[in-house]
């Protein structure tokens, strides 16, 4: 059941590619920003493909922070992004529950940070866990038994960096207690770069240890999962074939493209070089690759 995709081309021309969709789906860190400061040339790329009418949306598999939050931070690098255009999955988490009519009267148990807190409460969502649970110790004295809420009916899985052996405890509970319990995590990225000098454990870490503990594999709703695909496609009424997604990571942005069937292409000024690309042992190959997004103001036909 294999299919073989063409090895990826070098973008050459840019207008070409413009031209054929109607709507780009830009990855965040990596492609827009690299932590905390904006990549060469964004601001003038973003413009120039609105000022060609094209809808601009911004995905991030990042966690930590809501969509209002996202909104604030593209406001202070200067760029002009509306908040209902930004798709983290913190918002894909509450989004995924809204779209299964998740009762109001049951709870989320959260595994991760503010961002997935801010977002359950705006959809209207009982939660406990998250941030307080991170100075949480048990004590192992005989006879311990650690008491669970039963009205917890999804937990929610996400980066935390206050991950700690309650919260394993506590969510496998929930979930091993309770077989109609959802175990939802929001991405499963293996590594991310917090800071440039190394790779840190990624979110799939923490969804890992769940996983592990509960034996139980989560619904993913950020990327590469076709939730936020078909959910952004329905929202905005876009075809799929008139989507080119932009991204950094084979294994989360161009999979998420290529699972909604969408245009890929991957820019070279995140997580991913050309030899990782080329590699024999990677298997995904985006329809185009280019080194940064500001290519676009550049790469004219000849
Ligand atoms: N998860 C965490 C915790 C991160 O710090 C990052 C990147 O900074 C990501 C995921 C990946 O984010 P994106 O999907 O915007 O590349
Ligand atoms: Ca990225």
């Amino acid at each position: 059941n294999f299919t073989t995709r063409a090895s990826a081309q070098p973008l050459k021309n840019a207008d070409e590619l413009i031209d054929s969709v109607e709507t780009f789906i830009f990855d965040c860190d990596g492609v827009i920003w690299k932590g905390d400061s904006l990549i060469d040339g964004v601001p003038e790329t973003l413009d120039m493909l609105r000022s060609r009418g094209k809808r601009l949306v911004f995905v991030t598999n990042n966690s930590t922070k809501s969509r209002k939050q996202y909104g604030k931070k593209f406001e202070t690098l200067g760029l002009n992004v509306n908040e209902e255009e930004i798709f983290a999955s913190s918002f894909a988490a509450a989004a995924y529950l809204q779209s299964i009519n998740f009762p109001k009267d049951k709870k989320v148990y959260v595994i991760g940070e503010d961002g997935i807190l801010k977002e359950l409460e705006l959809a209207g969502f009982q939660y406990l866990g998250g941030p307080e649970d991170g100075g949480k110790k048990i004590e192992l004295k005989p006879g311990y038994l650690m008491e669970h809420d039963e009205s917890v009916g999804a937990v929610v899985v996400g980066f935390d960096r206050y991950f700690n052996y309650y919260k394993i405890q506590y969510g496998t509970l929930c979930i091993r207690e309770n077989p109609g319990c959802l175990f939802i995590a929001t991405n499963r990225d293996a590594v991310t770069h917090l800071t440039d000098a190394q790779e840190w454990a990624g979110g799939g870490s923490m969804v890992g240890a769940i996983s592990g503990s509960t034996q139980r594999e989560p619904l993913v709703v950020g990327k590469p999962s076709t939730f936020m695909m078909d959910y952004l496609a329905n929202k905005f009424g876009i075809l799929k074939s008139q989507i080119c997604m932009v991204g950094d990571r084979l294994d989360t942005d161009i999979l998420f493209g290529q699972n909604g069937g969408c245009k890929t292409l991957l820019v070279l000024s995140g997580v991913t070089n050309l030899s990782m690309l080329q590699s024999p042992n990677n298997s995904i190959q985006p329809d185009f690759y280019t080194n940064k997004i500001s290519d676009f103001l550049a790469l004219k036909a000849a």
